[in-house]
């Protein structure tokens, strides 16, 4: 059985006090939810202040990046025991970190690694382009991501890692996959790959999530799909109501038997 698993992708939007608002005013909604995970993933300076208000509920917390050195001269990155100090999760191979920032499948690589070292739960995103997509080579692209992104990975703790799936034109565009479209991909292409690389009960357990303009009017349809595991949000993470119906839309979807 996996619990899902509903996190929100702030990306490099709210500032502390913005940080505090938001998550007050969701906390009452959330703290007790049962059977659906919630995480919240801040911008780094709001991971102090959030976690100390996170104290007490089931809500997770995740920083959106990290590097994989254990310290030393990395000016403006963080290292994975000060990410470790308040989260539990950390969003890895983000899209935008891939497109903008230089990140590879081996960078992505080093980072899972590091964070299975820091006893960290890595969300690592995996996704083709429209091209990609168009031209028939989303199997492709995702397997590589995965086999290269995930290589040499503890077997002993490859259950505890969640993938998003996202569709990098679907990410802020509004167009979202469908949800039968996103379940054949985890089906056919996601689950397959981590079997290849960790065997079929591990890659069973692994949770894997959608993610790409999820709105609470759409939710359901990825979270009715039986190899979706819930969502990693971004846009519709920034409005607590938005948000808070996800996660109970995606807690719907468990008490009928679905996510
Ligand atoms: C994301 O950035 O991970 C994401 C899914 O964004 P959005 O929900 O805004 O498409």
């Amino acid at each position: 059985m996996r619990v899902p698993i509903v996190a929100g992708n702030w990306k490099m939007n709210k500032t502390v006090a913005e940080a505090r608002d938001l998550v007050a005013e969701m906390i009452p909604f959330l703290r007790d939810v049962q059977g659906v995970k919630t995480v919240f993933c801040p911008p780094s300076p709001a991971l102090l202040p959030v976690s100390a208000m996170l104290q007490g509920t089931d809500i997770g917390l995740g920083a959106q990046n990290m590097h994989w050195e254990e310290k030393g001269a990395f000016t403006g990155e963080l290292a994975p025991a000060m990410v470790a100090e308040f989260c539990q999760y950390v969003i890895l191979g983000h899209s935008e970190r891939r497109m903008y920032f230089g990140e590879t499948d081996e960078t992505v690589n080093r980072k899972v690694r590091a964070a299975q070292a820091h006893d960290l739960i890595p969300i690592v995103c995996v996704g083709e382009t429209l091209d990609e997509n168009e031209s028939g080579r989303t199997s492709e692209v995702v397997s590589r991501q995965l086999s290269a992104g995930l290589q040499d990975v503890d077997p002993a703790s490859a259950s505890r890692i969640v993938i998003a799936y996202e569709p990098i034109w679907a990410i802020g565009t509004g167009r979202a996959a469908t949800g039968p479209d996103a379940n054949r991909v985890v089906a056919d292409v996601i689950r397959p790959a981590l079997e290849k690389l960790f065997g079929a009960q591990t890659a069973q357990a692994i949770r894997v999530l959608y993610g790409g303009s999820v709105k609470a009017g759409n939710a359901a349809e990825f979270f009715a799909q039986p190899d979706i595991d819930g969502a990693l949000v971004g846009g519709a993470s920034l409005k607590a109501d938005e948000f808070v119906k996800i996660v109970y839309v995606a807690r719907a979807e468990v008490l009928k038997g679905g996510a």
